[in-house]
């Protein structure tokens, strides 16, 4: 079978870290070979179908090299929590903002990086991290979207929150290529109330719908947009786009934040193509589920009972 031809390839290994330069074959599987998580339900059916190939994946394929990538299902009840695991420090400074932008496969709020202002401490982490970016994955439906999934229900769209190890490295460039390099806030979004904070990058969207383009939002500020519940799984894992370097360490927000519908369509108005170019709507930038392999999921949290998602 595939999977097992696959998963059972013998991986080459570094010395404690690996260094991924291509796309390795989850990808393919994913995107290419058929559907990753089967589904006789009908969206999810239609989810892998006539998903063309965005050219953010294309390229030589390369020898599967990962041990930890991401994104994963997060499987409630495998998941141990640690009482050691301290509340996650966040300081964010709006005013730190620089601009959104569309990088062709997402859109993508950029922050100055230059000084400590603004950043994550504590939880899992040892050191301190900047804040960099964040940005956002989703589908062309309100039934999948997001990148990680809880228990397999996935969300119509997933937040992260990118953050670079300020103590071990100079810049970010160095970060995403080290150990421990970057540590990623993941929040889902789920159908819900409007977003009051979300609409005022939603209402320059319409500046940025081709590739490459960008605009101010002015004063921004990030905290806005995590759950008012701070419980989080955590795990080591991987950037979810090229070059998926094994270098983040995962912070994924238990409760989804609430956005209107109306607000999630407003993201599937913006275009992969650059102005000019034949126009791709920007939908299901998201990558496939990725094998756990050796890895264990921490909580911040003890499971109640029931263990059900929001
Ligand atoms: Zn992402």
């Amino acid at each position: 079978m595939l999977r097992t031809s696959i998963w059972g390839r013998k991986y080459p290994k570094s010395s404690g870290f690996t260094v991924l330069v291509k796309q390795v074959w989850g990808t393919l599987r994913g995107h290419l070979l058929r559907p990753e998580r089967p589904c006789s339900q009908r969206p999810c059916a239609r989810r892998n179908r006539n998903n063309a190939l965005h050219p953010l994946w294309k390229g030589p394929a390369s020898v599967p090299g990962g041990t930890r990538q991401s994104p994963i299902n997060i499987c409630w009840r495998d998941s141990v929590y640690d009482p050691q695991l301290q509340p996650l420090q966040v300081s964010y400074e709006a005013a730190a903002c620089l601009y959104v932008w569309n990088t062709g496969y997402l859109f993508q709020v950029e922050f100055d990086d230059a000084t400590e202002g603004s950043g994550i401490s504590g939880g899992p982490l040892e050191n301190h991290y900047r804040l960099k970016q964040f940005h956002f994955h989703w589908g062309a439906v309100n039934e999948w979207g997001s990148e990680h999934t809880v228990d397999d229900h996935v969300y119509p769209a997933e937040l992260h929150l990118v953050h670079w190890n300020s103590v071990k490295y100079q810049n970010y460039k160095e970060a995403v290529l080290g150990e421990n390099g970057l540590a990623v806030i993941g929040v889902f979004l789920k159908l819900g109330a409007h977003h009051e904070a979300l609409q005022k990058l939603v209402e320059v969207l319409p500046e940025i719908k081709h590739k490459d383009a960008r605009a101010t939002v002015g004063p921004f500020q990030p905290s806005c947009l995590l759950p008012t519940c701070r419980d989080y799984w955590t795990y080591p894992g991987s950037l979810t786009t090229p070059p998926l370097t094994e270098s983040v360490t995962w912070i994924i927000q238990k409760k989804p934040i609430e956005v209107a519908a109306n607000q999630l369509a407003a993201f599937r108005t913006l275009l992969f193509s650059a102005l000019g170019e034949e126009e791709k709507t920007m939908v299901n930038n998201y990558r496939p589920i990725q094998p756990l392999m050796n890895r264990k999921v921490h909580s911040s949290f003890q499971a109640t009972e029931e263990g059900t998602r929001s």
